[in-house]
């Protein structure tokens, strides 16, 4: 399984029909969260995202992107919680979000570590790597790709009985690609009985930013990305004067990376709740688009 849920799409202020910027991605019953605008606490109440999350990756320090996380923080501070929770953001990361974590009077209960990513890292995980790269926002910015680690081939039983392959440790050590040798001599290939490895999925989440190739070459060929579509083509010069992309551009940039779906968020509260205009646009360019809106979960399946 591996799910985003969209806590807040809408652009700089919440609107009554946009929470700001935060978004969950749920994998394999674990829970990430990136960007977490005010009130992204109460969000994830309504939209039943447990609060079993370890780590917040934020974008950047715009506060749209940022308050939310001193009220989060607070209140699993209040519900008891003893397990660490690990913040990451680009330039300024001890500095900003240090601000927001000790505000108040409130003291911690649990640890929190902060931790400065730059562009270029790669972050190792059992199943899959998280991989920071640069964006395009007159800031210090950055985005996220999850890319999830090749798995094993598909194993084929059947085949491993026919060629007298006995059950067992032998098994586990061909699907993992060892060339064994059997009792009797013969020599089996992990090929004999073992599919191709499969390609992992990869999802990408731009933050705030302009269209940029360092953005087209995360996503390339990835299963989804969520790309930021502040505004429209009538409104490019504002989009370029304030760091920001139009649906157009989103949607172009989506195409360029061979990209299956893409889904629009941090729409400018000046376009309605659907932004048809925005999403007429985009699908011009990109046919498989959507725009999201708040508590919106798209599942992203492989693509075999
Ligand atoms: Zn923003
Ligand atoms: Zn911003």
């Amino acid at each position: 399984m591996l799910s985003l849920t969209f806590l807040g799409t809408g652009a700089a202020t919440p609107t009554i029909d946009r929470n700001v910027a935060g978004l969950v991605l749920q994998r394999e019953g674990e829970t990430i969260l990136f960007d977490c605008g005010e009130g992204s606490q109460r969000q994830m109440m309504r939209y039943g995202v447990g609060f079993s999350f370890a780590e917040i990756f934020f974008s950047h320090y715009h506060a749209d992107h940022l308050l939310g996380v001193t009220g989060l923080l607070r209140t699993l501070g209040l519900q008891g919680r003893t397990a660490p929770v690990t913040l990451y953001g680009p330039r300024g990361a001890q500095r900003v979000l240090g601000a927001a974590v000790s505000l108040g009077i409130e003291r911690n209960k649990f640890p929190i570590e902060i931790r400065e990513i730059r562009a270029g890292d790669r972050l190792r995980r059992e199943e899959y790597d998280i991989v920071v790269f640069e964006t395009d926002h007159r800031a210090d910015t950055v985005g996220y790709a999850l890319t999830e680690h090749t798995r094993l081939g598909r194993f084929h039983p059947e085949h491993a009985r026919e060629l007298g392959v006995p059950e067992g440790p032998l098994w586990g050590r061909l699907h993992r690609g060892e060339t064994i040798i059997l009792e009797d001599g013969r020599t089996i290939r992990p090929e004999d009985l073992v599919g191709a490895p499969r390609r992992g999925r990869t999802v990408v989440y731009s933050g705030d930013t302009r269209p940029c190739l360092t953005l087209v070459e995360a996503a390339r060929e990835a299963d989804l990305l969520v790309h930021e579509a502040t505004f429209g083509g009538d409104e490019l010069e504002r989009a370029q004067e304030t760091g920001h992309s139009t649906a157009a551009e989103a949607a172009r940039v989506a195409q360029e990376a061979g990209v299956r779906r893409l889904v629009l968020t941090h729409i400018s509260p000046r376009y309605s709740r659907d932004a048809p205009e925005l999403l007429a646009e985009a699908r011009a360019i990109f046919p498989d688009t959507v725009i999201a809106r708040d508590g919106l979960t798209v599942e992203v399946p492989f693509s075999e």
